[in-house]
């Protein structure tokens, strides 16, 4: 039963039931907003943190990006230099190989008339020689001499005997084929090689040879005809294992022999028969 006397619900109490309650909000408030409080800071904490990397991180980046544009410009030198040596070098090989071509050029020339000299010659002949042997194909030699030469020393001058040698050296030059190899064999002294051509076709370039210095006309009171002429002796063969170099040389050799004590100003020549017998051919005179 209810205690009639008591008295009713405390005002006062409830009151303060009330104020506890704020109390308590405005603690849970307060220490929520502490919470907050705390975790801004964290988080300012780390955004200062972060800064400072960010910072430093960029610091390194300008410096890494520095480093990158002076290695740019130092390798860009390095190339630049590179390019000039590359240049330079290039330079020096090819007026060392022009120099290596003249050498080349003066050690097989002949210097007083340009035609290809003795050893250049002899290095042709082996050359055609061989080409000839694999081939089975016939191979011809020239033999020219300038007919009273000495005669035409004495009374035109040294000089004059030079300057007729230019003068011969290209009349047989122009007179033979642009396979044929015209040589200067020494002295007064002209060769031809002929690759891959027959007895009959050599003897007649080399008459044609002949004529070709004949028809310069160049005046020799102490010569048969008046004017400078030269005498030939030609041969040919199809080289074989029992043939030599020497042995058509020696073939034309002879034939200028016979060409002189003919008369001069002429052609006379020698081949090589497969049979091995040497047989002398026809004659010319101009
Ligand atoms: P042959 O008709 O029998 O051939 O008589 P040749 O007088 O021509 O022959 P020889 O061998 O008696 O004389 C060759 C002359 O060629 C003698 C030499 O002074 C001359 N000779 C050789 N080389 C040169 C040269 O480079 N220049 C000049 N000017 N003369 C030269
Ligand atoms: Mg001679
Ligand atoms: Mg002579």
């Amino acid at each position: 039963m209810t205690d009639s006397t008591s008295s009713p619900p405390d005002k006062d109490s409830d009151e303060i039931v009330r104020l506890n309650k704020i109390i308590r909000a405005l603690m849970n408030r307060a220490e929520k907003t502490m919470n907050v409080r705390g975790s801004a800071f964290g988080l300012f904490e780390t955004a200062v943190r972060l800064e400072d990397k960010v910072r430093r991180r960029t610091a390194q980046l300008e410096n890494a990006l520095r480093e990158n544009e002076q290695i740019n410009r130092a390798l860009q030198r390095a190339q630049k230099r590179m390019k000039a040596e590359i240049a330079e070098r290039q330079r020096i090989e090819e007026a060392l190989r022009k120099a290596n071509e003249h050498l080349e050029q003066l050690s097989t020339t002949d210097p007083l008339t340009g035609l290809a000299n003795r050893r250049r010659l002899m290095e042709a002949l082996t050359t055609e020689w061989n080409r000839a042997l694999r081939t089975h194909h016939s191979i011809g030699l020239a033999m020219i001499d300038i007919d009273y030469f000495k005669k035409y020393n004495d009374r035109y001058g040294h000089p004059a005997g030079d300057q007729c040698l230019r003068h011969v050296a290209m009349a047989l030059k122009t007179a033979v084929r642009r396979t044929d190899i015209a040589a200067r064999y020494g002295g007064e002294e002209f060769a031809v090689i002929f690759p891959n051509t027959d007895y009959t076709t050599v003897y007649h370039v080399a008459d044609r040879a002949r004529m070709a210095v004949y028809s310069l006309k160049a005046p020799h009171a102490d010569s048969d005809t008046g004017i400078l002429t030269v005498s030939v002796g030609v041969a040919a063969m199809v080289p074989s294992t029992d043939t030599t170099i020497d042995q058509l040389i020696y073939l034309a050799d002879t034939a200028l022999y016979v060409a002189k004590r003919e008369g001069r100003n002429q052609v006379r020549g020698r081949f090589l028969e497969s049979s091995g017998t040497q047989s002398e051919k026809i004659t010319f005179r101009g």
